[in-house]
């Protein structure tokens, strides 16, 4: 997927949604950039096609939603991606994030437990001629080490802790985002007292054996479902 390939109708739309993003304080313009190429539309079911640049999430079937577009682009500005690195991502849904990330750094790795989605989201990924992106079928909770460690690893489901195996397979100075319950956030990190249910989008930065946790902003995803998660009856 290049620059200037995109042969559908959608451009307009891409174009709005980029500007829409602008708006809600992106400015991170590889980021942006990535927007602008990517074909959501082919990550939708069908017939949601009309709806695919708006700004909002989506459902995608098995209960499963493809995130809003500002969350998505949020998410990534804050791993602050130069360009060469190896990223993980837990819950490759649709695999519309994963195409973004693909086209923001050299390698993407995306784990999904659901190999339904999974299958889904490779066809996806292959009518939008997107190559750098691994899926692969599995409990993200515990990563996926064959391809370790990665630069920035980014969990796209909400989760009770840190998984240990994710910070394990974080490289040095790596950058692990995700959305943990609000009682779980270190106090440190937290700020004012979470609200029952609440979910924070947090960042965990490595130095060598220490972890650093800072608190982003407000979450709402579904619930990350595995060995260091939650229980499937949990959820
Ligand atoms: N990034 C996706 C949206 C993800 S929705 C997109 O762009 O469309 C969250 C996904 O996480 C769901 O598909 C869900 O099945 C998956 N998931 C939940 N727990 C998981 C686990 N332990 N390992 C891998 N995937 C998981």
């Amino acid at each position: 997927m290049a620059a200037g390939r995109l042969t559908d109708t959608y451009g307009g739309y891409r174009s709005r949604l980029v500007e829409e993003l602008r708006r809600n304080g992106i400015r991170d313009l590889a980021v942006l950039r990535a927007f602008g190429e990517t074909p959501r539309h082919l990550f939708v079911p069908e017939a949601l096609c009309r709806q695919a640049y708006e700004d909002t999430s989506l459902p995608i079937g098995r209960g499963q939603t493809i995130s809003q577009p500002t969350t998505q682009a949020h998410y990534m500005q804050a791993l602050a991606l130069q360009g060469r690195e190896r990223v993980l991502e837990i819950g490759t849904g649709s695999g519309y994030q994963a195409a973004l990330l693909s086209l923001v750094v050299q390698q993407v790795v995306s784990v999904e437990r659901v190999p339904e989605l999974a299958e889904r989201a490779r066809e996806a990924l292959e009518k939008a001629e997107v190559t750098a992106v691994m899926v692969v079928v599995g409990d993200g909770t515990l990563g996926w080490a064959p391809e370790s460690p990665y630069d920035a690893i980014l969990v796209a489901a909400a989760s009770p802790t840190v998984p240990e195996p994710l910070k394990r397979q974080l490289a040095e100075g790596g950058r692990l985002i995700l959305p943990l319950e609000a009682s779980s956030v270190p106090p440190e990190a937290r700020g004012t007292q979470p609200k029952a249910g609440r979910q924070v989008l947090v960042r965990v930065t490595r130095h060598g054996d220490k972890f650093y946790a800072e608190a982003l902003r407000d979450a709402q995803f579904v619930p990350l479902i595995g060995r260091h998660g939650f229980a499937p009856e949990e959820a």
